[in-house]
Parts: C-alpha cells; sequence; structure tokens
C-alpha cells in the first residue's frame, strides 16, 4: 500500500492535463533536457520512497512526459544491434520468399504485405524530436509525413526490390491515415520502394484493426509473408488484448514467426505498450507514468 501511495504522490506531483506543452516549452533544446535531468531522475526515484519528493517548482519545469522514451529512442536510433536485427529479418524474409516461389503454384500472383513504420520507414527521427521537445505523439506527426524525410529500414529496400523482381505485389498496410497517403507515397517512391503507388497503399480508415486490409488484399492475390514491427501486423487475435493475453497469443502461433510472420523490433512504441494502459490514451501522461512504475516494480518482485 505504501509503494501506491508513493505512486499517487507521483502523480499529483506530474499530474499534466494536457501532454503538448506550451510554446515556450516545446522550444526547449536538448541541451535544456540534459540540464533537467536530474530533476526528473528525482521524481523517478521519489516514487520509489528512495528520496524525497522534488520541489514542485522543479516538478513542474521538468514535466518528464517523455522521460521514459529516451533510452527505447536513442536504442532505435543509435544501436547497431538494432540494424543487425533488421537486416536478420529481412534476410530471413528473403529466404522465406524464395522457398514459397520454388514451390510449384498455379493461380492468384504472389504478393507481400508490409507495414510502413519501423518496418519499411525508420521514423526514429522524429520520436527523437518528440521526446528531445518533451511532446507526445501525434505532435508534428502529419506534418513530419508530409516532409517526406523518413529513411528506409536497413534491409528493407533490397528486400522488397527483390520481391518485385521476382514477380510478387508488394502492398503496404499502415495505420497512417489516408490524408497521409501522399506524404507515405512521396517518401517510399523517393527511397526507390516498388510499388509505391495509390492501390498499393492500404491506409487507416475506421479501424486500427488491419484484418480486412489484409483480406482485400487476399481477395486477388496469395499472401506469402506479413512483415511488421506490431502483433497487429500479423493477425487480429492480438488486437486490443492485454499483455498476459498477448503473450500467450504469440506463444499459440510459434511456428508462424520466422515462417509466415517476420517481425521487426520497435522498442520506442506499439501496441505492447498501449496494453500497458488497458489502451486507454485518455490517461494523462502522470496516470500512465504510475502504471508504468507499478508495473516495473511488479516485474522486478515477480508479481
Ligand atoms: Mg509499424
Amino acid at each position: 500500500m505504501k509503494s501506491l501511495a508513493n505512486a499517487r504522490h507521483i502523480a499529483h506531483l506530474f499530474d499534466v492535463r494536457t501532454p503538448i506543452l506550451n510554446e515556450k516549452d516545446t522550444k526547449m533544446t536538448t541541451k535544456t533536457i540534459v540540464l533537467l535531468f536530474p530533476a526528473m531522475l528525482a521524481g523517478i526515484t521519489s516514487a520509489t520512497g528512495m528520496s524525497d519528493p522534488p520541489p514542485r517548482a522543479a516538478a513542474d519545469t521538468a514535466g518528464p512526459i517523455q522521460q521514459h522514451r529516451v533510452l527505447a529512442t536513442l536504442w532505435m536510433k543509435h544501436a547497431a544491434e538494432v540494424r543487425a536485427l533488421q537486416y536478420q529479418a529481412f534476410n530471413l524474409a528473403r529466404m522465406r520468399l524464395d522457398q514459397e516461389l520454388a514451390k510449384p503454384r498455379t493461380g492468384k500472383k504472389p504478393a507481400v504485405i508490409v507495414d510502413v513504420d519501423e518496418t519499411v520507414l525508420d521514423t526514429s527521427a522524429f520520436q527523437a524530436a518528440l521526446a528531445a521537445g518533451n511532446q507526445e505523439f501525434p505532435a508534428g506527426w502529419r506534418k513530419w509525413i508530409s516532409s517526406a524525410q523518413a529513411t528506409a529500414v536497413p534491409g528493407s529496400l533490397a528486400f522488397l526490390q527483390h520481391a518485385a523482381d521476382s514477380g510478387v505485389a508488394v502492398f503496404y498496410v499502415t495505420n497512417r491515415r489516408e490524408p497521409m497517403k501522399d506524404g507515405t507515397l512521396r517518401n517510399l517512391a523517393a527511397l526507390g520502394f516498388p510499388s509505391a503507388k495509390e492501390a498499393h497503399i492500404l491506409c487507416k480508415t475506421k479501424t486500427s484493426d488491419k484484418a480486412p486490409r489484409r483480406e482485400a488484399v487476399a481477395r486477388s492475390h496469395r499472401i506469402l509473408l506479413l512483415i511488421g514491427d506490431n502483433l497487429n501486423d500479423f493477425d487480429a487475435a492480438f488486437l486490443g488484448k492485454n499483455t498476459a493475453e498477448r503473450a500467450a497469443a504469440v506463444d499459440r502461433r510459434r511456428e508462424a514467426f520466422g515462417s509466415r510472420f517476420i517481425i521487426l523490433p520497435n522498442a520506442m512504441y506499439g501496441h505492447w505498450e498501449s496494453a500497458f494502459y488497458g489502451y486507454d490514451w485518455s490517461l494523462t501522461p502522470a496516470q500512465r507514468s504510475v502504471i508504468r512504475l507499478r508495473l516495473l516494480r511488479g516485474s522486478a518482485t515477480g508479481e
């Protein structure tokens, strides 16, 4: 109960009602963020009961709503291990594709379905800007997409070019919304991705569930592989499930990973995080912070 009281205390300290900071705060420089880190860390340790709570003024100034994203974002942006995982995923995808194409088949044209963000387009620069500016998604997202500045995820371009050269149709199934389609197509085309055209990119309309869009592709094509960074890129069975249910659903499909499903790393965001909050993004940053800290403590004690 003491830990819960501490969690409530930290929630009160960091009760940021609006996730987007005012104009002055959005101009916070990276240097400023670094200078504020001690205060932000003090806030975290206070939640564990390891030190006195920070002065109210420090909490108000630091507003650590994005502090928790720093290491994950740096890992995705700079860790060579991530590049290795991405190459590994697309090397495996190519191996599996070639195996499938070697089987005698007639009928529908073969196809692969890929997700966009953190699968073929690397948005870690955008995520880094969010964290450095202490802003929350989707601040600036639409504008960033329009700028078509995402880079290709290592290995993705060569794989999809190989697929296209092998007579395999490429479809991009993304939860970017329809108004973002133009910027997405321009970005994919500028990088040289195949099938960067209207009919081959299926954006989010009413639902985040990608199953209906996969089924639409399956009506005219034989889908060989699904490639993505989020379990929703593979099967609707994962949608809206809690953390334990997601793990169990993965276990039940263990044979599919590395076979029909090729998954890429993404520590920056995803349904894995949404599941922590019961998919309720109306929770305040402070409430989400409390949930994460509670989960962390539970992880440490095996609860
Ligand atoms: Mg993605």
